[in-house]
């Protein structure tokens, strides 16, 4: 990876040249390079993404969000090669919460979505790079930016929806598809309510079979309930859909629903993308500022000298925390 990252460090407009001309692999490299927490890969990111960044913002962007199990990665599948059957090309990020690599990833699955992976008009990135739990989501706005230099109709971002890391996935999208397993009793609250509450879209999975029953009870329930919630998008009514991706039905209700809704959305999509713009500029201002505080040696001093009169109650913490960024301002 080190190499890698150095030869596109060297190059930023071939390694740009490469992605925007439909090299995966270039594409590939590319999202490493901006998911590298090293110092040194931050200069060559931010060329790299300085020297696409005309040619982004041309996808459909679609949060994807479930619980395990629930059939994520069936539906992507299904849905991504329903897309590429009508000319599309769509790339699939999956933003795993544990944000670590390798041991404890629940998206990690190599094998997940493996026939849709085959396909040249399809880009999975099946793992996300790990580093500090919330870098993985901010990394993934711009490996967004890079999937849409390269060219593709759709990105998908799909996360677990359990309980806080969904909001990835609706940060870095227009619109928000929610994912329920049929069944589950019809009490719709807490964590699910809020979840339901912000979805663009609802997809009943697994609609056959002996499930087939449980879905459409299921289906009818959450309609029900939205009818109740404020919509969270201007200019669309979220909508409750049946799919079973095993058997390849609801696909093309899916894709009807997604393109009314860019159709029926588009000045809230322009808000929504200037205010996630903004979010991630605050985001990214506030990490720097606490990485810079953190190494600077003068406030390291200080707060060795002011940690013990704020535990012992002798100085207030807020008196504390003023007192060190007076000590960064005056060392800066
Ligand atoms: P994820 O954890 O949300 O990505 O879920 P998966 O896509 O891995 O699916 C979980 C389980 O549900 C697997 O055993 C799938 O075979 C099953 N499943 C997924 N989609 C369907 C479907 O449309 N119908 C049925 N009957 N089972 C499904």
């Amino acid at each position: 990876m080190r190499d890698v990252a150095r030869m596109t460090a060297l190059d930023p407009a071939s390694a740009a040249a490469a992605l925007r001309a439909g090299d995966r692999r270039a594409l590939a490299r590319a999202i490493t390079l901006v998911e590298s927490t090293r110092e040194a890969d931050r200069a060559a990111a931010e060329a790299l993404l300085a020297a696409v960044a005309a040619h982004a913002g041309g996808a459909a962007r679609l949060g994807v969000s479930g619980a395990p199990g629930v059939g994520k990665s069936t539906f992507i599948e299904a849905f991504g090669l329903h897309l590429i059957e009508r000319g599309r090309r769509l790339a699939v990020l999956a933003i795993d919460p544990s944000g670590a690599r390798g041991g404890g990833a629940i998206l990690g699955d190599k094998t997940r979505m493996a026939e849709l992976a085959r396909r040249p008009e399809a880009f999975v990135r099946p793992s996300p790079s790990g580093g500090a739990p919330g870098g993985a989501g901010r990394r993934a706005r711009d490996a967004v930016t890079l999937c849409e230099a390269a060219g593709y109709d759709a990105v998908i971002v799909e996360t677990v929806g359990a309980g806080q890391s969904e909001t990835a996935a609706r940060d870095l999208s227009d619109m928000f598809v929610l994912l329920v397993a049929p069944g589950g009793g019809d009490e719709l609250q807490g964590v699910k309510r809020g979840i339901a509450e912000v979805a663009d879209l609802i997809v009943v999975t697994k609609d056959d079979g002996a499930l087939a029953g449980p879905a459409g009870d299921t289906a009818a329930h959450y309609a029900a309930a939205l009818r109740l919630m404020r919509p969270p998008t201007p200019g669309w009514t979220p909508r409750v859909l049946l799919c079973s991706a095993l058997e390849r039905r609801g696909l093309d209700a899916a894709r009807e629903a997604m393109e009314a809704f860019a159709r029926a959305a588009a000045p809230a999509i322009a808000r929504r993308r200037a205010g996630q713009a903004l979010a991630a500029m605050h985001a990214e201002l506030r990490e720097l500022l606490q990485a810079r505080l953190e190494a600077s040696p003068a406030v390291t001093a200080r707060r060795a000298e002011l940690e013990p009169r704020v535990t012992a109650g002798a100085l207030p913490p807020s008196a504390a925390a003023r007192a060190l960024v007076e000590t960064f301002l005056a060392a800066s």
